[in-house]
């Protein structure tokens, strides 16, 4: 845990954070890039409807199964996984253009996408998002108020097994709070 030191600057700017659905990956990512506009985060293409407010080509670029497929045929996604009952994918061409002008890139995906990520690209730094407590993860998952509960259902069975993950990933952080999980982010990237 925290013991690998993080790459040298200039050997990679690929930051992966993942972790258990529901440990909130994406309000840590949403406070740290209000603050720095300028962290470049990738947007992934998913299968999944879009929730109340969110947007085509913002939180997401929500595709159809068929061209989900074309994606993944012309071999256009650097990674992709199927998450309960959907597919989500990162754009493979924006990942490495950015990473080509040696600029940070953020992917915020599941556990499956990030494994993928390290096989193909060692040096990416893998970023464990850990839950403060199992039941402080249930009551995210369920409070959540936007999915029917085989939904929920589904995504805790996820979450168990993700959790055995971390000692996969090269640091966890722990979400005592989004302020100070932002700030460790930032740190890891580099990016003061
Ligand atoms: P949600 O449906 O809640 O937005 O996302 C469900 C899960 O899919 C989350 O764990 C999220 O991090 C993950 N995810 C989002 N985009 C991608 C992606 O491009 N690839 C992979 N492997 N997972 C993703």
């Amino acid at each position: 845990r925290g013991e690998t030191p993080a790459p040298p600057v200039g050997t990679s700017r690929l930051t992966v954070l993942s972790g258990p659905s529901g440990v909130g990956k994406s309000t840590v990512v949403a406070h740290m890039r209000k603050a720095h506009p300028e962290v470049w985060l990738s947007v992934s293409a998913t299968t999944r409807k879009p929730r109340p407010g969110e947007r085509h080509g913002v939180q997401y670029f929500f595709v159809d199964d068929e061209e989900f497929d074309k994606l993944v045929a012309n071999g256009e996604l650097l990674e992709w996984a199927a998450f309960a009952g959907n597919r989500y994918g990162t754009p493979r061409q924006a990942v490495l253009g950015h990473l080509e002008r040696g600029e940070p890139v953020l992917l915020e995906i599941d556990l499956q996408g990030a494994r993928l990520v390290k096989q193909s690209m060692p040096e990416a730094q893998l970023v464990f998002l850990a839950p403060p407590s199992w039941d402080e993860l249930v009551r995210r998952l369920t409070g959540r108020g936007t999915e029917a509960p085989e939904v929920i259902e589904r995504r805790l069975a996820a979450a168990r097994t993700e959790l055995a993950a971390e000692a996969e990933f090269d640091r966890t952080l722990v979400n005592t709070s989004v302020e100070q999980v932002s700030a460790e982010l930032l740190a890891l990237m580099r990016i003061d």
